[in-house]
């Protein structure tokens, strides 16, 4: 019988398994449907960005660029993540009156970024439209191949020991007192453990939660979509770029192309479990990306998709607690577009929370008891 019981076989589900089989502990992950099929997967690349982010990120983020490299390294420096700085463009001239009180505010929290403008603004990113009057960098942020380390991440894990079980999705929970003793899989099997559960299931952590415990997280599903461009050799872009008003992300793919992307949503599709892309979204996205770079008129786009789920807060920051009346079972979720950065950081400190019964400070923003949920 394994000690601890994961749930999605994403980078969290991933991370936490592989912590916890380097602590020696038995470790079973139980996947719905493949690795990295979720939010962890899909084309592109992730940004891995303290720039913009949330305040009560932002001491998460700050570990994180200290706990990438190493996890770069520990994979065998396959290249999956890498710092290319983060420029956050600004346009309008409210945005411009607020960026230092910006930069003065990642600061403080440990987060080496400046503003940059004229010269230094067309040195570090080129093609730029005119009409960008300056930008927040912060050198140590990169971006992620996600697939890729994901499923380096659970090969890693299954060389420990850990049981990567693909396949199996869970419906259910046996619990006796106030601990859970076994899962239950959507085809009726039971598959007990001893130790902890770990809910990390992402878009379907609101389901199976409120099914096994009756409890209903302030999160719901978003299909975020993503482009890739054709080759086009007009722009280089070496750079995780970012807007403060336009929803457009862009970021170099191999083979000079682009990945186009920003917060626009697909559409869902409940019964057949899939996204697909709008045409209107797509057009809304090139138009925002034009306008940062005038010279993508006329781009190609390679290739679309809106196919992996995203659990969003009411809050736009994740849910990671303990589950009420539940002494052994936690849960992670919300991540709202932005989980991906803070994933090590955060899994690390689940398993240290769940293996020594102390929570550390910097999860407190994130707990049930901010929607009065105990
Ligand atoms: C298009 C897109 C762009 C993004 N860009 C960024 C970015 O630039 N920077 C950033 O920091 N973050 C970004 N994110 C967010 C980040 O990718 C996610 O927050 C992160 O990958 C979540 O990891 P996860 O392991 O929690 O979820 P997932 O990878 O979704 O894994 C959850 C797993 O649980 C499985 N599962 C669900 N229900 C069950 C069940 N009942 N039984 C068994 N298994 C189940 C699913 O199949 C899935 O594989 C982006 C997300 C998307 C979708």
């Amino acid at each position: 019988m394994p000690d601890d019981m994961v749930i999605g076989a994403g980078a969290y589900g991933m991370l936490v398994a592989l912590e916890l089989a380097r602590l020696g502990r038995q470790v079973q992950v139980l996947e719905a449907g493949s690795v990295a099929c979720g939010a962890s997967g899909g084309p592109g690349r992730r940004g891995v960005r303290a720039n913009g982010r949330d305040l009560r990120e932002l001491p998460l983020m700050r570990q994180a660029y200290r706990r990438w490299p190493v996890l770069e390294e520990e994979l065998g420096g396959q290249g999956f993540y890498q710092r290319t700085g983060h420029l956050l463009l600004l346009e309008r001239d409210d945005d411009l009156a607020s960026a230092d009180a910006r930069v003065q505010m990642q600061r403080s929290q440990g987060i080496d970024c400046r503003l940059v403008a004229g010269a230094e603004l067309a040195e570090i990113q080129t093609g730029l439209s005119q009409d960008i009057k300056a930008g927040i960098y912060c050198a140590k942020d990169g971006v992620c191949d996600h697939g890729g380390f994901t499923r380096a991440v659970a090969d890693r894990a299954r060389k420990l020991g850990v049981v990567v079980q693909e396949d199996t999705e869970i419906s259910h929970f046996e619990t006796h007192g106030d601990s859970v003793t076994a899962v239950i899989t959507a085809k009726g099997e039971s598959i007990a453990f001893s130790g902890n559960l770990f809910v990390l299931a992402n878009s379907g952590a609101h389901d199976l939660v409120k099914t096994a415990f009756n409890l209903q997280l302030p999160v719901w599903n978003a299909c975020l979509q993503v482009m890739i461009t054709e080759p086009f050799g007009r722009i280089h872009v070496d750079t995780l770029l970012g807007h403060v008003h336009r929803m457009v992300s862009i970021k170099a793919e191999p083979d000079n192309r682009l990945m186009i992307s920003g917060g626009w949503h697909g559409a869902w599709d409940v019964t057949g479990q899939r996204g697909s892309v709008l045409p209107s979204a797509v057009e809304g996205n090139l138009a925002q990306a034009i306008a940062v770079f005038p010279e993508l008129q006329g781009v190609e786009v390679a290739k679309t998709d809106a196919d992996h789920l995203e659990a969003m807060s009411v809050d736009d920051i994740p849910i990671i607690d303990r589950v009420p009346g539940i002494a052994n079972g936690y849960v992670a979720t919300g991540w709202s577009g932005h989980g991906w950065a803070i994933a090590p950081v955060v899994a690390t400190l689940i398993v240290k929370w769940a293996l020594s019964g102390e929570r550390s400070e910097l999860l407190a923003p994130f707990t049930l008891k901010r929607f009065g949920i105990n």
